[in-house]
């Protein structure tokens, strides 16, 4: 407020001397004395007239630029919660891995990149036993573990979703085969490791069928997400707690 009346006030000021001025200049070249009424009409009209034309101004431009700060700060909020909105809305709410969607639409972006690596499709192994045994919630503090394991397995950069109830995707970026078997290997065996006691000092094992595969440049999603299931059949066929990356493994399976 102070500043506004003092910009005011320099203006008026200059105002003021800028119709004393002319008016030196322009009532003696017309022909009329300066008397008292002319020294005071050409010093108060400009000093009134200046002054609260600015001041209004100032505080004007004062209120518009405060709302400015006000839009700003209001947008700047909108985009945060908006970030945090669509963030929680990419992730499973349970484990806080990728939902389905996001996973694949994750996938979907690495494809198109052609970027290399592999696909890993994780499944619990009787996971249904669990519920039936020990009932749904139980059955969900067992998926969190299961979750945490395989997060555990995966290395830092790796994506990782939820793909179903009690299945996860894992895209290991930029891994080559063998590096993905290293990988698969670790996950089934963190998972293996968990010391699962819904009830009593008893341990009821966890264990994960693994199935993956290797990205060729031109493998889109859907063949890769069929071959990595081929091969998390053939882990479950073959006993479960089991990871299978095999090339060679019949596709007509
Ligand atoms: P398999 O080794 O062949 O995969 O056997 P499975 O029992 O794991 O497979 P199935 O598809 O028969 O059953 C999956 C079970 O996973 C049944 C379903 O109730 C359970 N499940 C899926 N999502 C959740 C979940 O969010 N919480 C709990 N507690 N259970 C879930
Ligand atoms: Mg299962
Ligand atoms: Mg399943």
């Amino acid at each position: 407020m102070n500043s506004i009346i003092l910009k005011s006030a320099a203006i008026a000021f200059a105002s003021v001397a800028a119709s004393l001025l002319l008016t030196l200049i322009i009532v003696p070249a017309l022909g009329f004395p300066i008397n008292r009424t002319i020294w005071l009409t050409s010093t108060l009209c400009p000093l009134v007239l200046a002054w609260v034309a600015c001041a209004s101004t100032f505080w004007q431009s004062d209120r518009l630029k405060n709302a400015h700060r006000e839009l700003a700060r209001a947008h700047a909020q909108l985009a945060a919660a908006h970030r945090r909105l669509s963030e929680k809305a990419s992730r499973d709410d349970m484990t806080g891995m990728l939902n389905r969607e996001s996973f694949f639409a994750a996938l979907d972006g690495s494809r198109r990149k052609s970027d290399r690596g592999a696909l890993l499709i994780i499944d619990a192994d009787h996971f249904k036993k669990i519920n039936d045994s020990f009932g749904h919630l139980t059955g969900d503090d067992a998926l969190l573990l299961i979750a945490s394991a395989i997060e555990r397995g995966v290395r830092s950069g790796d994506v990782l979703g939820r793909i179903g109830g009690e299945e996860f995707g894992a895209f290991l970026v930029g891994a080559t085969e063998a590096e993905a078997r290293r990988v698969a290997e670790r996950i089934r065996r963190e998972v293996e490791l968990i010391r699962f006691r819904p009830v009593d000092e008893r341990t009821v094992p966890l264990t994960v069928s693994i199935g993956g595969i290797t990205c060729g440049e031109d493998a889109n999603v859907s063949k890769l997400m069929r071959a990595a299931d081929l091969r998390l059949y053939e882990a479950k066929h073959r006993g479960r707690n089991l990871s299978i990356l095999d090339r060679d493994i019949s596709e007509a399976a």
